[in-house]
């Protein structure tokens, strides 16, 4: 039988971690399957739903590459079946009318039972239940009712969803055996957690999917990290590719217990494809990131800009930090780090070393790092000083930061029209005369 799985997200809201990771669950679970996931917006809710959050929510979910099968389908457009159904089982006696309201009866005492792909057997004694309601007052479905209509008439295989609905799969089964339709197998995932153990909110980072893109997080990154977010494909892999992970795929290997949400290891993670990401792909991403903190400027050359990422990237988090690291080759004004102005600039001695090593800068014949290098060694060595004491100066003044790439490389790259007047300038106005 074909494996059809299916994301049915609320737009109540922007894209929610915890939501990104079941949508990723099904996506998996069906391409591993050669399966149709399916995309269905459970929009009943009038007053809550909203356009720009479900324009969000598709925004996001092709962002992370997990492409839908077939049309969107919206719970709003299909009101009639899920009353016709209620009528069905109106007619058989099974719900009654409340008013307006149609009520599913539960006979007590029965015990309801499923099979969990997770969790194994599950059960509920229908003593614990209240009368379902179907369709409320106002003529539009419970959730309960119209997930089970549409999981039947779209004929779901796999309904894979947070631990939080377990509660409801007994109310839902109960409805899937009045009318007689055929169960789909349920796999309940473990709820993420923050560190601390407590489930997943602000407090452990950006629960919104569209703030991860927004801080410069790659999507290759957000999968692999989410994929591991209560499923681990056995031994101590880690960095796989979306085609890995689908190869690797098994419900057998989802996990009973919370998820835990790491920032450090999601920004550890994020590095790693930081490292290898192609250039054509990063320089529009640090455009954007550049444009929005007023970092950029159209006269960058395009070029230049290329060289400039290429020679933070493996250094960066993420891509909002390469922009924050390499902030002052962007800008006219240099950020300084007043600690590395404190340690490095603000040295008895330091103003006539920088001074120095712009003179000799200025007679390069050629402006790459080996020159720069082999002049920073000289200076040092007519000066019986360590080239240490050129460089890390140098670095502050230059970049503000006395982190960074190898001086000479920053220095290549940023240009002898930045360097030269960098240099003097911090001796002049940094440095103690
Ligand atoms: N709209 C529900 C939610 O966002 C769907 C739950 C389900 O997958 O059945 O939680």
């Amino acid at each position: 039988m074909e494996v059809r799985t299916r994301f049915a997200p609320s737009p109540t809201g922007n894209l929610h971690v915890g939501s990104a990771r079941t949508a990723l669950f099904n996506w998996l679970y069906a391409r591993r399957h050669q399966g149709q996931f399916l995309l269905r917006v459970e929009d009943t809710d009038a007053a809550r739903s909203k356009r720009e959050f479900l324009e969000e929510i598709l925004g996001s979910l092709q962002w992370l590459g997990l492409t839908w099968d077939g049309e969107v389908t919206y719970q709003s457009k299909r009101l009639d079946r899920y009353r016709a159904e209620a009528e069905k089982l109106l007619n058989e006696g099974t719900a009654v009318r409340d008013g307006q309201a149609i009520v599913f009866k539960v006979t007590p005492g029965q015990i309801i039972e499923f099979d969990d792909a997770v969790h194994g057997e599950i059960r509920f004694n229908t003593l614990e239940i209240k009368d379902q309601v179907l369709i409320k007052s106002d003529g539009t479905p419970t959730y309960n009712f119209a997930c089970v209509i549409d999981d039947a008439d779209q004929k779901i295989t796999h309904v894979i969803r947070g631990d939080d609905h377990i509660s409801n799969t007994p109310k839902q089964l109960l409805i899937y055996r009045a009318l007689k339709l055929p169960i789909p197998q349920f796999v309940h995932i473990p709820l993420i957690l923050g560190t601390d153990r407590s489930r997943m909110s602000k407090r452990h980072g950006a629960t919104a999917i569209r703030e991860y893109r927004l801080m410069g997080f790659l999507p290759e990154a957000v999968v692999n990290f989410f994929s591991l977010l209560g499923w681990s494909p056995g031994g101590d892999r880690e960095k796989m590719t979306i085609r890995e992970i689908t190869e690797a795929f098994d419900l057998k290997r989802i996990g009973k217990t919370g998820a835990i949400f790491d920032l450090k290891k999601f920004s550890w993670m994020n590095a790693l494809y930081m490292k290898e990401a192609p250039l054509p792909q990063l320089k529009p991403l640090v455009e954007e990131n550049l444009k929005a903190k007023g970092w950029w400027s159209d006269e960058l050359n395009p070029a230049w800009v290329g060289q400039v990422i290429e020679l933070y990237k493996s250094r960066a988090e993420t891509v909002e930090d390469l922009c924050r690291q390499t902030q002052g080759l962007f800008t006219k004004e240099i950020p300084f780090d007043s600690e590395a102005v404190e340690k490095r600039l603000k040295q008895p001695g330091v103003a006539e070393i920088l001074q120095e090593y712009a003179a000799c800068l200025e007679k390069l014949s050629n402006w790459t790092s080996d020159q720069l290098e082999a002049a920073c060694r000289e200076l040092a060595e007519i000066r019986s000083i360590k080239a240490a004491e050129v460089i890390h100066p140098a670095r502050v003044a230059v970049t503000g930061r006395s982190v960074g790439p190898s001086l000479f490389h920053i220095l290549e790259v940023a240009g002898r029209e930045r360097v030269i007047p960098r240099l003097r300038q911090a001796a002049a106005t940094l440095c103690p005369a």
